[in-house]
Parts: structure tokens; sequence; C-alpha cells
């Protein structure tokens, strides 16, 4: 039976979604490094190197990163107790790559990251932000993914309040949210019960709905923290793009390696499972009375900079074009839930939905 929440939670202030989409920085694009069948995490011995891969999370890297930096990390310090080695190359400045490279330095390995782009022009830095194990595929590793949740869940749960710009907040949803149910179905008990609710705590949007308290890490303030404390750790990103994989090899002195590429893999490593997605998020301006997270068929994350609405789920494209119409048309999407404008038909590139989710988790139920 739902609970009743009627009487006992007063109604949340309702977003203002005053919006221009042709405002400077109000639309933003980025490509979800997705890869068919699973992510890869995983290691190789080419060209008398040893290479460890850590790429494809598609729309969940900032969840997934700690867990999969401490795999990395595990692969690495086998290596190292029978090669001896001391130095590393991390290949990318993205979420994998500063996780992974702020785990190797705990090794006591001399850490250098090779990277065309820096921390603030990665992906990573365009997430919305919600820890939740969305777009992504695991075909056949439930068990590995299990251990990178609890991982991931517990590291950004231990990081709040000590600057990583990670915090608890609730978010509602009129359905269930797959990526967190795929969170209750791998690790039951990791995050607090979700709560079924008889009515959303919201003026003009009283449907029943769903409440899970999940984290929220605001990516600008987590990359600049990993690369300020990398540097003070000795840790320096040289600026480098490599065209080809025999590139990578005849070109660093490292024997170890770390591909953290995102979707640079696909032309580096000639992987042809990799599958841009890309996506587009309107930027309104911050709302700081605003504590939730809410999400149905497109969501909203209020951010200490601003107050993100995402997003698009665009298989196949690969650029980072924005289209202000399309930003425009996830805000007047969330506006109409809660009824601060007129109802449009979903457009088809919205992707909150579940049957969106059981592409990359078929395990799931129909109707989840
Ligand atoms: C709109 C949108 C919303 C998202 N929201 C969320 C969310 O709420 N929660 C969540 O967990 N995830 C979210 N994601 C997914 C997340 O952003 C990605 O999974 C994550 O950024 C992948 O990190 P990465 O380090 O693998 O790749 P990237 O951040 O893309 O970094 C790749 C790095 O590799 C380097 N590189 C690549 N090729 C080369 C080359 N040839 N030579 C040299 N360097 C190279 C790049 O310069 C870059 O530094 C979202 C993604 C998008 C697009």
């Amino acid at each position: 039976m739902p609970t009743s929440r009627r009487h006992a939670i007063p109604n949340l202030p309702t977003p203002d979604f005053t919006y221009d989409p042709h405002a400077a920085g109000a639309c933003v694009a980025g490509v979800r490094p997705f890869r068919n069948g699973s992510y890869r995490l995983d290691s190789e011995l080419a060209s008398g190197r040893f290479v460890v891969h850590n790429y494809g999370h598609g729309g969940a890297g900032i969840t997934l990163s700690w867990g999969c930096a401490a795999k990395v990390a595990e692969i690495v310090k086998k290596r190292i107790a029978v090669s001896h080695d001391t130095q590393v190359a991390v290949l990318g400045a993205g979420v994998m790559g500063l996780t992974a490279a702020t785990l190797l330095r705990d090794l006591g390995l001399e850490v250098t990251i090779y990277a065309d782009r820096n921390p603030v022009e990665t992906t990573s830095h365009k997430a919305g932000g919600q820890w939740a194990v969305s777009v992504v595929a695991f075909a056949g590793k439930e068990q590995e993914l299990k251990g990178i949740i609890k991982t991931s869940y517990t590291t950004f749960k231990n990081s709040i309040g000590a600057g990583f710009g990670v915090s608890e907040v609730p978010n509602y949803s009129r359905e269930v949210t797959p990526g967190l149910e795929v969170v209750r179905r791998l690790a039951p008990g990791l995050m607090p019960e979700r709560e079924s609710l008889m009515r959303m705590p919201f003026e003009n949007h009283t449907k029943p709905g769903f409440k899970y308290q999940t984290l929220l890490v605001e990516p600008p303030i987590f990359l600049l923290r990993l690369e300020n404390d990398l540097s003070a750790r000795g840790v320096t990103i040289e600026p480098r793009q490599f065209i080809s994989k025999s590139d990578v090899f005849s070109s660093l002195p490292q024997k170890v390696i770390v591909n953290c590429t995102g979707m640079g893999a696909k032309k580096l490593w000639n992987d042809q499972d990799m599958e841009p997605i890309k996506g587009q998020l309107a930027m309104l301006p911050k709302q700081p009375a605003l504590k939730y997270l809410y999400g149905q068929d497109g969501y909203m994350f209020p951010r200490s900079d601003a107050v993100i609405i995402g997003s698009t789920f665009e298989v196949g494209v690969d650029n980072e074009t924005i289209d202000p119409a399309k930003c425009k048309s996830l805000v007047r999407h969330i506006a109409a839930l809660f009824g601060q404008a007129v109802p449009v038909a979903m457009p088809e590139y919205h992707i909150h939905h579940p049957r969106n989710a059981r592409l990359f988790d078929p395990t799931l139920p129909t109707g989840v």
C-alpha cells in the first residue's frame, strides 16, 4: 500500500521555469560514451605494454567512477607486484581518468595524465550529476557492477561536506527510476529504501509517485577538486592528442597505460561497440530554494551553479552542437508536469522512459 503523505509533507517550492534558450551557456551538449554489450574494464598486453581499459560508461560515468577506479588500481597493483614498474600513464582527463589517477597515486606510483581536453572541456564536466546507474550496458557483469556500485556510492557518500560537490538529496518521480532500481536490485540496502507517495509534494503536481534518497555529484566542483588534489601530489595533465594505438605506444615511455578516453576509444582502440549518445541539457539560473531532484521523461537537478534540465537522447549522434529548440522543449516538458506550461506530446528524444531503460538493462521487468 502506498504511504499516505497527504498531510505529512508540506509542498516543496515549485521551480521557476523562466528560460531563454539563446542566452550564453543556456543550452549545452555532450556525447555519452555508450558501449554496446558492456562498459570495458579489463587489461591486455600489447606491444610490450600493460594496458588497462576503463571506458564506455554511457550515462553513468560520474556515478561509477570511484568504483571503476578502485578496480583499475586493483589490476595495476597485481601487475606491478610482478613487473615492479613505478610509472603509469593515464589517457584521458575526464572523471574516469582523474579518479583512476587519484587511486594510482595512492599506490605510490608516478602518474602522468595525457589528454587532448582539460577536465573543464570534457563530457564529464557537462554531466548533470545524479548518482544513478543510467544508460550503461553491463551484460554478464552483474557481480562486478555490484562491487563497483557499492564502492562508488560509499566513497561519494563519505565525501559529503568535504568539498567534492556531493550532497544527499531526494529524487521525486512519477514512475520508478530505472537507474536507481538497478541499484536496489544489485545492492539491496545500499541506499535508503524508496518511498511510494500517494501524492507528490508540489502545489500543482499532486499525482502519486516515488521518492528516492540519492546523491547529487556536481561535476564542475568534483572535477576541479580532483584536478587540484592531483596537482598538489605532483600529477600533471600533459596536453596530447593520440591518433592511433600505435601512436600511444610509440610516444609514451610508460610500460603501464590506463585507457580512460571515453568516446575517443572508438577510434584509438578501434572499438566498434562504442556508440555515441548525444545529450543536451538546458541550464536555468540557480535556485537555491530547490533542494530536490525530479525525474520523469526527463529530469531536473538543481545544483549550486544552475538548475539543470535534461536530457535529450540522440543515439548515434557524435557532435556537441547545441539545438536551443530542443533545450526549450526539455524545459517546457518538465514545466508542464509542474503545471507551469501547457502539456505537449513528449518528443521522441526524451530519455527517462521505461522503454529506453530496458534497452540497457533487459533484465528489468516490463513497466519498470
Ligand atoms: C547530457 C549528459 C548528462 C549526463 N548526466 C550524467 C549524470 O547525471 N550522472 C552520471 O553518472 N553520468 C552522467 N553522464 C555521463 C558522463 O558524463 C560520462 O559517462 C562520463 O563523463 C564519461 O567519462 P570519461 O572520463 O570516460 O570520458 P570524458 O569525460 O569524455 O573524458 C575523456 C578524456 O579522454 C581524452 N581523449 C579522448 N580521446 C583522446 C585522444 N585521441 N587523444 C588524447 N586524449 C583523448 C579527452 O580529452 C578527455 O580528457 C552524462 C552525460 C551527458 C552527455
